[in-house]
């Protein structure tokens, strides 16, 4: 309906005539929200396909807005189809929600996402999903995971706190020899650091998911995930489940996430360097026992970084061993002052966390406490500096 004079005011400001002209064009995309999309008329409604990106359906599914992220992300992550879902767990559960039925297998790196582990040991496990912890620097531990019933691996890169960079090529060469799907969290590489769909040797993964809340964000102020594919009936089958699970998000996030990828990759290079700085500086403190960073020679999967990545996350841990009581750890990490306590990283402040090491694995390779330092954009001057400060002050120093 266009607009009338003879409308009543209430009326008329909800089906106002005017249209804006078209073809503005601006830096960054428009932002498009809506629940319900408005069809021309009942043959395109009856028409409609929540398959196709050819049009719209119900905002839930996608608008012009969260299609644009979509796409970008694809080529960020050098895949064809992109679904976006409401957080970085929501990604991982998406697919695992999508691939597997009860009487199926799902095998995990040991050293994985926390939450991810959790959904295989609660829900996955009341659905009758087994699932089973492999060794993720032993490709023999995958190998010997593998069963009929196995229907998807998970991998990380690099492991989660603990920082272990596993022999990628090696893990999916061995599911693809078993004919199993295999998902990646790429949270850390974030399309920058290594290409999850060609890894070299003809070898790639099948589906990416990865926490736009982290480098793509990069204002540790959005929440968002994603799972990326180079397979439409892979991607259709994930499509699927995320309209029946009604996993969208909302055009405003997705606005943030456009404006802020443009600098992923000046902001992924500078965290990155940072970190190294921040990493070589600890390697020569002799409180701790050792710097975990995978572009640090010597720390666990050093070599597999080497022939997979061109660069690294700004993540690192530092294990300080078992002769430091843990309250000396805390008391160190209460002394930082430009370091913020908590979780996520890839924004501007540098948080850091410290966890005991045998809450986090069955067979921890240290002992100890360990902290881990996810670097912001403050200069790293100023970091090294703030460290030394509350080594000093909680007489670690
Ligand atoms: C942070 C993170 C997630 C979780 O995503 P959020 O959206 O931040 O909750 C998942 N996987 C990895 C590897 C992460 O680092």
């Amino acid at each position: 309906m266009s607009a009338d004079k003879k409308l009543d005011p209430a009326t008329a400001l909800i089906h106002h005539g005017y249209r804006p002209p078209a073809g503005f064009e601006a830096p960054q995309p428009p932002v498009h929200k809506a629940s319900t999309v408005i069809f021309p008329n009942v043959a395109a409604l009856r028409a409609r396909s929540w398959k196709s990106r050819e049009g719209y359906t119900y905002g839930l599914h996608g608008t012009p807005t969260v299609y644009t992220l979509e796409e970008r992300i694809a080529t960020l992550e050098g895949g064809l189809q992109t679904l976006l879902v409401p957080s970085g767990p929501a990604a991982i559960a998406l697919v695992d929600t999508a691939l597997l039925k009860a009487g199926d297998e799902v095998l995990i790196p040991d050293n994985a996402y926390g939450p991810g582990k959790e959904l295989a040991r609660q829900e996955l496990a009341g659905w009758g999903i087994t699932h089973r912890f492999y060794d993720a620097m032993n490709p023999a531990s995958l190998a010997a995971c593998i069963g009929p019933s196995t229907k998807l691996v998970w991998l990380e890169a690099a492991g989660s706190v603990t920082m272990e960079f596993p022999d990628l090529r090696a893990l999916v060469r061995i599911a693809r020899e078993r004919g199993v799907l295999v998902a990646l969290d790429n949270t850390w590489g974030a399309g920058i650091a290594f290409d999850a769909f060609e890894l070299g040797d003809g070898l790639g993964v099948d589906i990416s998911a990865h926490a736009l809340t982290k480098y793509p964000s990069g204002g540790g102020d959005v929440l968002m995930g994603a799972v990326t594919t180079r397979d439409d009936a892979l991607h259709l089958k994930l499509k699927a489940s995320h309209m029946r699970l009604g996993w969208g998000v909302a055009a405003n996030d997705a606005e943030l996430v456009l404006r802020s990828l443009p600098s992923l990759p000046l902001r992924y290079a500078a965290h990155d360097a940072a970190a190294r700085q921040l990493a070589q500086w600890w390697a020569g403190q002799s409180s701790i026992v050792q710097v975990l960073h995978p572009a640090l020679p010597g720390s666990p999967g050093h070599e597999h970084w080497s022939s997979h990545c061109r660069a690294a996350a700004g993540l690192f841990s530092v294990v300080f061993g078992e002769r430091i009581a843990p309250e000396r750890v805390d008391a160190f990490v209460d002394a930082l002052k430009l370091y913020k306590l908590g979780f996520s990283w890839a924004g501007p402040v540098s948080p850091v966390v410290p966890y005991t090491l045998s809450m986090m694995r069955d067979a921890p390779a240290w002992k100890g406490v360990l902290v881990r330092f996810s670097i912001g954009l403050e200069s790293a001057d100023d970091l090294i500096a703030d460290c030394a400060q509350a080594l000093k002050a909680s007489g670690l120093g």
